[in-house]
């Protein structure tokens, strides 16, 4: 989990919009969210859209300032669409995530987001470390609060790893297939070839050096290998009948 991380919103106007804050972090596996004085809070419209994410909502803690909510991180991004008069260090989403997600001495990072109508005040900007940008249309850089915290946040999971875990499907259950066990399935498989009389010998050395491409390509785990060597042992067994 990447609970380091604490999205602070400033002041939100529509409640709606923290609910769909909620989803987008649990989404990307994040549940650490504080609320500085926001206009409306608990609210239907937050539960709403939170839509299954009520957990995070429950677990917000209400900040009376941005000062406190941030008081113990460490680390603290303020996102912003706009240019800023005053120059300021600033990262994009993915340089955070990059630069933060894989850090091992886990600092709190406060990810602050400003209000619907008037975003982040200097005042606020002047306490952040880095001004945090998504990059996007210049013509048109504003996103919905909701949707600028699902960027930042969908960067920070990709980069943290942890998509290998859900990518994998049913992968994780067997470990992956060793080298020893690899070796072992290609010597079956060439002596299967040249027992059914596919593989010319003369052709084989080509055709294997392929073969182990195609397979190291797709990282077998063992109970897949299980399956092949089944298939090689049935079709041995039948060309001998
Ligand atoms: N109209 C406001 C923007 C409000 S959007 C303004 O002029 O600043 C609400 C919040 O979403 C912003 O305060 C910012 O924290 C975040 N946000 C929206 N678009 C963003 C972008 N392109 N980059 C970084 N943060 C963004």
């Amino acid at each position: 989990m990447l609970s380091n991380f604490k999205v602070v919103l400033v002041e939100t106007s529509h409640p709606g919009n923290i609910g769909a804050v909620a989803r987008a972090m649990k989404n990307m596996g994040m549940d650490q969210l504080r609320l500085v004085t926001p206009k409306f809070f608990p609210h239907a419209d937050a539960t709403a859209r939170a839509s299954g994410a009520d957990d995070v909502l429950r677990s917000a803690q209400v900040y009376e300032s941005l000062v406190e909510a941030i008081k113990d991180c460490q680390i603290v991004l303020g996102a912003s669409a706009r240019d800023r008069t005053i120059s300021w260090p600033s990262v994009t989403a993915r340089e955070c995530a990059e630069k933060w997600a894989n850090d091992a001495s886990r600092e709190n990072i406060a990810l602050v987001f400003g209000r619907e109508n008037s975003g982040l005040k200097n005042h606020e900007l002047d306490l952040c470390h880095y001004l945090l940008r998504i990059p996007c249309n210049p013509a048109y850089s504003s996103l919905n609060l909701a949707a600028a915290v699902q960027v930042v946040c969908y960067e920070l999971y990709v980069t943290s790893g942890q998509e290998h875990v859900s990518s994998i499907g049913d992968r994780g259950e067997d470990p992956l297939a060793t080298a020893e066990q690899m070796e072992a399935f290609y010597q079956h498989l060439q002596q299967t070839m040249a027992d059914i009389g596919f593989l010319h010998p003369e052709r084989s050395k080509s055709i294997m050096r392929r073969l182990r491409r195609l397979f190291n390509r797709t990282q077998l785990d063992t109970k897949e290998l299980d399956i092949l060597r089944g298939i090689l042992r049935f079709s041995q067994n039948h060309n001998l009948k």
